[in-house]
């Protein structure tokens, strides 16, 4: 039973081509920034910019964009997102403090931590940065900070909770629609809170990627809009937060493809294509698969700029689309993307370390990294990775691997998935896991065995030629390095 492993090619850039192609210059970096090493490309990052400002100028209702600083850990991005003329959402006290000593101006800030303690909330206070609450104890921390800082807040308001076919979209976040007119209504009925907190608009950040669903939590602000404003109330924004879709492969093809082979691996009809036969969501119960994918829709068809489109085109019972009511409202429709703003910005290059076969036959190729370097927050990150060889002519037989990590985990594996290949990688050959930008390099990062932390370098615009790769800037900005001539 030798069945071919399925492929998902990723969607990549010329500038990801030419770091791929150029074994010197990989090992030059891997050398001097060791290994994983991540890449990111920052005009990359502008244009993502740039299609979200087009895409709003089509349209006649105010809007505002912030990159979502947690999706990266690297200021540079947010000092650019800035410089291209959008905001940045905060969500720590690290994060605002790391925005404001960058000179981001507080108007471009919002600050939608999950948890605010004193110590955040007076710092949001005395710099007059938006603070989204989430809950009315954190209202009530807001008014007590205002009079001892003798400063005025503003403050939008989370909610969740909203309806949509006849089901609560449940969150543990916000104030629950069914009861946040009431708070409002009760908790700004004091005229000192009235004068100390201004109360500007809402937020809501919703799981999943439904279109649909977004549609009808809009219209349903809306609509909360419009009733508060007959009790004199006027929230000027709505804030839909990020979860913007980005496509990551080529071929639906192969995205259909590789989730029936997927299931055929657990009905065992085939090989596993998965370490163990993991089912990445699916389970098999008396030859039937139940369950579903539980990774990112890594291929999809409405990405970015169509995805907002999507949303905007959700009619209301009266058939008024979401952009008519915007308009017709004067509401500022807000948007905090993260890993959508960081589609093509980055890649991660880890050096091969070892390779071995295991007790089963797997053969398994450890790289200098770990799990933590590149860790998507779903069940796996289902792209080929891209292995660059040192003498790609020699020995080609084709293999089957699984890449391994550096933690003393039996679960240390960088992807669960098998991957083949046309030759089997050298110590010292490069892999590339392309599109890592968004989250997959540094959110789940951790520093166990008193590993460094991964570097992160940028290039200015790193073009088709290599030769063009001559500046990298570390990420604290202070130094320009020469890596390549
Ligand atoms: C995580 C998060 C974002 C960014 O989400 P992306 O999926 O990266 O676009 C924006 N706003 C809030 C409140 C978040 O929690």
């Amino acid at each position: 039973m030798k069945n071919n492993i399925p492929l998902l090619e990723p969607i990549t850039s010329p500038w990801m081509e030419s770091i791929v192609n150029d074994s010197k210059l990989q090992k030059d970096l891997l050398e001097r920034y060791d290994s994983p090493l991540n890449i990111h490309n920052l005009h990359s990052f502008q244009s993502n910019i740039g299609e979200y400002l087009a895409f709003f100028k089509q349209y006649n209702f105010k809007s505002k964009i912030f990159y979502a600083r947690k999706a990266n850990k690297c200021n540079t991005l947010a000092t650019v997102a800035f410089e291209s003329g959008i905001g940045v959402d905060t969500a720590s006290f690290a994060e605002l403090k790391q925005c404001l000593d960058l000179n981001i101006k507080p108007e471009d800030l919002v600050l939608t931590a999950a948890i605010k303690n004193t110590k955040l909330l007076r710092l949001a206070i005395q710099h007059e940065v938006l603070i989204i609450i989430d809950n009315e104890d954190e209202a009530k921390l807001i008014y007590k900070l205002c009079l001892e800082e003798d400063k005025q807040a503003m403050v939008g308001i989370r909610i969740s909770g909203f309806e949509f076919q006849n089901k609560k979209l449940k969150s543990r976040f916000g104030v629950d629609m069914e009861s946040v007119g009431s708070f409002i209504l009760q908790f700004f009925d004091d005229e000192s809170v009235r004068k100390s907190i201004r109360f500007t608009g809402f937020h809501f950040h919703l799981d999943g990627y439904n279109p649909q669903q977004r549609g009808a939590a809009l219209h349903q602000t809306l609509d909360l809009i419009k009733t508060l404003r007959t009790y004199n109330f006027d929230p000027r924004f709505i804030d839909i937060g990020g979860g913007i879709l980005i496509n990551y492969l080529k071929s639906k093809e192969q995205w259909n493809n590789f989730q029936d082979e997927l299931k055929n691996a657990l009905l065992h009809e085939r090989d596993p294509i998965t370490y163990q036969n993991n089912g990445l969501g699916f389970i098999e119960r008396d030859k039937k698969i139940e369950g579903q994918l539980a990774t990112y829709p890594y291929y999809n068809e409405t990405p970015k700029a169509s995805f907002i489109k999507s949303i905007l085109e959700v009619n209301n019972r009266e058939k008024i689309s979401v952009w008519e009511r915007l308009e017709q409202m004067d509401i500022e429709l807000r948007l905090e993307p993260g890993r959508s703003l960081l589609d093509q910005v980055g890649i991660t290059m880890a050096k091969v370390a070892h390779r071995k076969q295991d007790a089963e036959g797997n053969i398994l190729v450890g790289l200098e990294m770990n799990m933590t370097q590149m860790t998507s927050s779903s069940a796996d990150f289902l792209l080929d990775p891209m292995v660059t060889y040192s003498n790609p002519d020699e020995n080609k037989k084709e293999v089957e691997v699984y890449f391994t990590g550096a933690y003393c985990l039996e679960r240390d594996f960088i992807l669960k998935r098998k991957i083949a290949l046309p030759k089997l990688p050298e110590i010292g050959d490069v892999v590339t896991f392309v599109n890592t930008g968004g989250y997959m390099m540094h959110f789940f990062e951790t520093e166990a065995h008193l590993f460094e932390l991964s570097q992160n370098i940028f290039g200015l615009n790193i073009s088709e030629h290599t030769e063009a790769i001559n500046f990298f800037k570390d990420e604290n900005n202070l130094k320009v390095k020469q890596v390549y001539l």
